[in-house]
């Protein structure tokens, strides 16, 4: 998958990208990620990008027409791309979104809004996927481009260790374990689940369905 980000700090991104299973998979090219900085496509000779909202109102917004070119340059030329504009309003992203996203497309655009948003003209240009990670303010989209891309990503096939690591493919429980058996804190003892020693892999599947999210 190709992933072009339209943001004002692409420097943000590269301690997350850096690290293992993202940092392997744009190694191996299984991702590509490319950056398209509103500042670049700005004609002001300051490559100012915020102004204050018709309307009045608090904070600056950031301008219609350095976003609308950044892109149209991440398009270029193809005809089937999604573009996710973020909006703590939009719709919730899920795991079945990310699914879609990988199955139908190679090339993703998101657009990370800062300070109050994007001018929302941007979004009469190009049809876009209004898109909310969660039910609270960010200072920005790019933490929610990152979700979106280490969702995705780990839905590639070839990205994780097996394909059985997906949740959706075994009984996945949110409380795991490894060594030791007992663990010794502060004078408590802390000790594993006895069916996880059992090797009866009946139990197990019912123990863990039982605790799955
Ligand atoms: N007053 C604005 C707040 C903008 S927050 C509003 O209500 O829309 C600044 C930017 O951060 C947004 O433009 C969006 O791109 C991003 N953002 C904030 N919260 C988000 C969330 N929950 N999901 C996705 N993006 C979010």
């Amino acid at each position: 998958m190709h992933f072009h980000i339209v943001t004002l700090f692409p420097e943000s991104f590269s301690s997350y990208l850096g690290t293992s299973i993202l940092s392997r998979a744009l190694e191996k090219k299984k991702i590509k990620v490319f950056y398209y900085n509103p500042r670049d496509f700005t004609a002001d000779k300051h490559r100012r990008v915020d102004h204050r909202p018709y309307g009045g109102g608090p904070g600056m917004v950031l301008e219609a027409e350095a976003v609308i070119k950044a892109i149209a340059k991440a398009k270029g030329r193809r005809k089937k791309v999604k573009i996710i504009f973020f909006s703590p309003t939009g719709g919730l992203f899920t795991n079945t979104y990310a699914e879609n996203l990988v199955k139908k497309y190679t090339h993703v655009i998101f657009v990370c809004g800062r300070y109050e948003g994007v001018d929302a003209r941007v979004k009469k240009v190009f049809p876009m996927d209004d898109i909310s990670i969660g039910p609270y303010i960010l200072t920005g989209g790019e933490l929610a481009a990152l979700v979106i891309m280490d969702t995705t990503t780990r839905r590639i096939p070839g990205v994780i260790g097996t394909y059985e690591s997906l949740e959706e493919e075994r009984i996945a429980s949110s409380d795991v374990y490894t060594r030791p058996e007992i663990l010794f804190y502060k004078g408590k003892k802390y000790k594993v689940p006895k069916v996880l020693l059992s090797g009866h892999h009946k139990n197990i599947d019912v123990w863990r369905a039982k605790r799955e999210k």
